[in-house]
């Protein structure tokens, strides 16, 4: 199975990844949905009670500022970095992540859609103020409050995609492009349980792509791909990697029949 993965992905001439919690679990930073995962011990503030009510963005602030420390201390991990050595050698075009740790990026992949948003940057619901979250978590841990936008006073939330909120139109358009214009998508660590992400593989699919999927536990849309490997990605990963130089190059279009 993984040389047939190594062999796809040498054949295709456009080829997106498509990751979630589970790429960033080897980094430290625990996944949602695995047993110890962040919602077996919290609730999640909804979008609507964030904007309703200042205990909520105080309890917000509680949850985020703890869980930016998790990601601004945690380095990228073996899967990152093969993601982004494929990118600079051609083999992969882009990523579509699910992930608001920015770990793609510090491992060097330049080409990344945050259709979740990022943690790594705080923004005002109001004025659309973005500046570093560091600063602001910083300044969260010595008031012990919810911060207020410097230029007008309005909610400051780190720029992720919370229950309930829209996402992004321009980012959530840019997937979708990507999706149908792949050959090959590589869906990697994602329990494929959070909708709209997770029509994406199913657009590729009905658009033509391949659709590998490589995952610890089964996922909902097993079913449908091209071929499944249950693993842990880092092994996983390095070993198509390892075996790429060897796999002869033979480029057909999987839509050509
Ligand atoms: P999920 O928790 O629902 O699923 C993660 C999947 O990854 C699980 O099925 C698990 O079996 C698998 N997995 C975990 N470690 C793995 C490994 N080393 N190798 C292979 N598979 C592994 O996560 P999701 O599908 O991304 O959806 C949850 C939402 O959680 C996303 O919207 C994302 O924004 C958010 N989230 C992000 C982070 C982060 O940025 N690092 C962390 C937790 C949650
Ligand atoms: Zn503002």
């Amino acid at each position: 199975m993984i040389e047939q993965v190594a062999a796809w992905l040498q054949e295709s001439r456009h080829t997106v990844a498509f990751t979630g919690a589970g790429i960033s679990t080897e980094s430290g930073i625990p996944d949602f949905r695995s047993p110890g995962g962040i919602w077996s011990d919290t609730d999640p503030v909804m979008f609507q009670d964030f904007v309703a009510s200042a205990e909520a963005r105080d309890e917000y602030w509680r949850q985020k500022s703890a869980a930016y420390r998790e990601y601004s201390e945690a380095k990228p991990n073996g899967g990152h970095e093969i993601l982004a050595a494929w990118e600079s050698r051609g083999l992969l075009q882009g990523v579509i992540t699910q992930n608001i740790d920015g770990l793609h990026q510090q491992a060097g992949s330049t080409e990344v859609q945050e259709i979740h948003g990022t943690a790594r940057v705080v923004s005002c619901l109001d004025c659309g103020f973005r500046d570093d979250a560091g600063k602001w978590v910083g300044k969260y841990f010595e008031t012990g409050a919810a911060p207020r936008c410097p230029s007008c006073a309005g909610p400051l939330k780190h720029a992720t995609i919370s229950f309930g909120q829209d996402l992004d139109k321009l980012v959530l358009g840019n997937c979708s492009r990507w999706s149908r214009e792949c050959e090959l998508l590589l869906v990697m660590g994602s329990s494929l349980a959070v909708r709209p992400a997770a029509d994406l593989p199913v657009l590729a699919k009905q658009t033509g792509s391949r659709v590998v999927i490589i995952n610890r536990a089964p996922t909902a849309l097993d079913d449908m791909a091209d071929l499944v490997i249950h693993g842990g990605l880092g092994d996983t990963l390095a070993t198509v990697n390892a075996i790429l130089p060897q796999v002869e190059h033979t480029a057909q279009d999987p839509r050509d029949g």
